[in-house]
């Protein structure tokens, strides 16, 4: 039964006699105890063996550290950077401030790359302006006249919904200003 947990003997033993890497890893992992008894006594005796075993086990201790500084990100590439800085900051100031200001480039470049993205639809929209100023305008003395004519006959609750009536036609004069002529529609909509 105890045989089935070890390791069967053609995975424990090579062709020459010693021991196998999968002996060696195993007990440098502190898993002796699936090495079979006859090869756990040849590495105590062979010198070959022994020495095979020290380096796997300096393999696993530095395996080990390595898993322990991936396993702490925010520590382990603060160490790095850290250090190469404070070298350079030492051996030329200029290079490290010339490194300091450019993620900040780098951000303006994306910035303005990201502004000459949108640059098409930016003038798209000024040359829309003077048809859309004169469209709301329009709206708004409209608006302005039936608000006169509202306050003259103190219905304040009907100006507040007039009010609120600019902003309304405002938005539907935004939301149609692609549709030619559509200014004709909104005077009819808007007309009091
Ligand atoms: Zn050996």
């Amino acid at each position: 039964m105890d045989d089935h947990d070890k390791l069967p003997p053609d995975l424990a033993w090579q062709h020459d006699g010693h021991v196998t890497e999968f002996v060696l890893s195993s007990v440098a992992d502190g898993e002796a105890g699936i090495v079979p008894a006859d090869a756990l006594s040849h590495l105590d005796g062979c010198d070959h063996c022994a020495q095979r075993l020290g380096a796997e086990a300096l393999l696993s201790a530095h395996a080990g550290e390595l898993l322990a500084e991936l396993t702490e990100p925010s520590f382990a590439p603060v160490k790095v950077l850290v250090k190469e800085p404070a070298a350079a900051v030492a051996k030329a100031p200029a290079s490290v401030r010339g490194l300091a200001t450019l993620p900040k480039r780098a951000v303006f470049g994306a910035l303005l790359l990201a502004a000459l993205g949108a640059l098409p639809a930016i003038l798209d929209q000024i040359a829309r302006v003077p048809s859309l100023v004169g469209t709301i305008g329009r709206a708004v003395l409209m608006l302005a006249r039936s608000a006169e004519v509202v306050s003259k006959s103190d219905m304040f609750p009907t100006l507040a919904f007039a009010a609120s009536a600019v902003l309304m036609i405002s938005g539907l004069v935004v939301s149609r200003i692609s549709r030619p002529g559509s200014s004709n529609d909104l005077a009819q909509e808007g007309g009091v």
